[in-house]
């Protein structure tokens, strides 16, 4: 006879203050320069900490085996990484050390999709494979000061989470300014290596970061320092070494998505980011930032219902927006150290605006109405000549994207959009769609730089001359001013165009 059984929520054994030097906390998602940070932020403050190395396609099929069949691929890549990793981690150490060395630190929230129960599917799977002791933490992505974990072997706080934001930022500018520069290097490799070496000195920044404070202190201290600042500005000095060649058309693709699908580079989204570079394309990322952005909007947008209603709400309300504006002066700083080449945040006022005719904002899953809204926004204000859009199979909030941009194309059939169904283990079907759209993306951007080269009266031999004469300009530290073209290479035409010939 079947025995009924009550459900019961996981709940992790106590991790120790006194254990802190011994186990390694694992944790991963994002891109592997924000990664790198996050892991000397932590050691900065006293614990040992290491990403989990990026989910190849045997984690895909190690996750789907091992919990829900039908899940999002992003929880089946996730879930099935860290089964793979403890279990070559128990095969060098036991089982038992594993479950007394690693605990794992993921991000967890309500829903309202899959990702209110990504914590589950890696019980479950570490059930499947003899597990169950190992402890996993999870850590609400909307509140900065969450207290102590049972036990007090993790503290979240706020020099911990104001720490991983200002280590998320700093690996999403350096991302922006890289990807803005590798597709123009004149020397393979070259910008590769920058990259590396600006990581390894970030971590040395964040692994030596001062103390100034447990509380609101921590806050004001990141807000006014110049310490990331500077650090940033040295990096920068490192691109100067870079030397490219902007004049040439290259179509640039906004990348759009799921988010953990457009965060990472590697197997789960089929290295896309490589993939386009590697057909000639300039690739525009998707920053971690827009997220934190949005979800500050998400948070305003449930006051707004209350509004006429409770009297708290409007002071609630005005509060929240003073945040956002210091949040986004606080990304803007940042960038400028870079010498304002990575881009800015698109305006979460516009991304919804834009979005209202076909995606309530208040259907919040996944990216919300952010893929509507990212996609005209690039579309209309000439950021990008196509849009990649990288769905997971099995969700529901992308699936609902994909349907309300049909009716976005209906009205703006000139967008290049490329919705990419991302299974992890159909590659040649993903990449030959994104490639179909590719090749109309290029023909536009080559017609953009033939217009660019007519209306300003140059051919490509005096506007090179021009160039020859303006090292500066060769520089990856060079930001191109905008002339109302999307490419980099049209809008450096017009700028030799307006330059006197030496
Ligand atoms: S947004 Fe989609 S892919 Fe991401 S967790 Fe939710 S259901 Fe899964």
């Amino acid at each position: 006879m079947a025995v009924a059984q009550t459900y019961k929520a996981y709940k992790p054994r106590p991790f120790l203050k006194e254990e802190r030097s011994n186990v390694q906390i694992l944790f991963g998602g994002l891109h592997w320069r924000a990664e790198s940070l996050l892991q000397a932020l932590l050691e900065n403050l006293g614990y040992r900490a290491a990403p989990l190395p990026t989910a190849s396609k045997a984690d895909l099929l190690l996750g789907r085996e091992l919990a829900d069949v039908g899940q999002c691929c992003p929880t089946s890549f996730t879930t099935g990484n860290l089964a793979n990793f403890l279990q070559s981690r128990a095969v060098q150490e036991g089982a038992e050390a594993v479950a007394a060395n690693y605990v794992y630190l993921t991000a967890g929230a309500c829903g309202a999709c899959r990702f209110g129960q990504y914590h589950q599917s890696y019980e479950l799977a570490l059930r499947n494979i003899g597990h169950d002791s190992f402890r996993m933490f999870l850590l609400d992505q909307s509140e900065f000061d969450q207290g102590e974990t049972a036990g007090g072997g993790l503290e979240i706080n706020l020099p911990l989470t104001i720490g991983a934001l200002w280590a998320i930022l700093c690996g999403d500018v350096l991302q922006d300014i890289e990807y803005q520069t590798r597709p123009y290097e004149t020397k393979p490799g070259e910008t590769d290596a920058v990259v590396a070496e600006s990581v390894s000195y970030l971590g040395e920044v964040f692994r030596k970061r001062p103390r100034r404070g447990k509380k609101w202190g921590a806050l004001a201290w990141h807000l006014s320092t110049g310490y990331f600042t500077d650090a940033l500005r040295e990096v920068f000095r490192w691109f100067e070494a870079i030397e490219v060649d902007r004049l040439q058309p290259k179509p640039v693709v906004k990348l759009t998505g799921e988010f953990y699908l457009q965060t990472v580079e590697g197997d789960p989204n089929y290295n896309i980011h490589r993939w386009l570079e590697s057909e000639g394309a300039e690739v525009y990322p998707a920053a971690v930032a827009v997220w934190f952005d949005y979800l500050i909007r998400v948070r305003a947008q449930k006051i707004e219902d209350y509004v006429g209603v409770d009297l708290s709400a409007r002071p609630k309300l005005a509060l929240l927006y003073a945040i956002q504006r210091i949040y986004r002066w606080a990304y803007s700083r940042l960038r400028g150290a870079l010498g304002g080449i990575p881009r800015p945040l698109p305006e979460q006022a516009e991304l919804r605006r834009l979005a209202a005719p076909y995606l309530h904002h208040r259907l919040q899953g996944g990216e919300g109405d952010m893929l509507i809204g990212k996609a005209l926004w690039s579309h209309l204000n000439k950021k990008a000549h196509m849009v990649c859009e990288l769905s997971p199979y099995a969700c529901l909030p992308n699936t609902m994207s994909i349907g309300a941009m049909a009716a976005v194309l209906g009205r703006y059939p000139d967008l290049l959009y490329a919705p990419l169904e991302i299974k992890g283990d159909a590659e040649v079907h993903a990449l030959s769609r994104c490639q179909m759209v590719l090749t109309e993306a290029t023909r536009r951007a080559q017609a953009e730089f033939e217009t660019a080269l007519e209306t300003s009266k140059l051919t490509i031999e005096t506007a090179r001359h021009r160039l020859d004469f303006r090292p500066k300009m060769k520089r990856a530290t060079y930001r191109v001013p905008r002339h109302g073209w999307t490419g980099i290479g049209a809008n450096l035409l017009s700028e030799l165009a307006r330059e006197r010939v030496a």
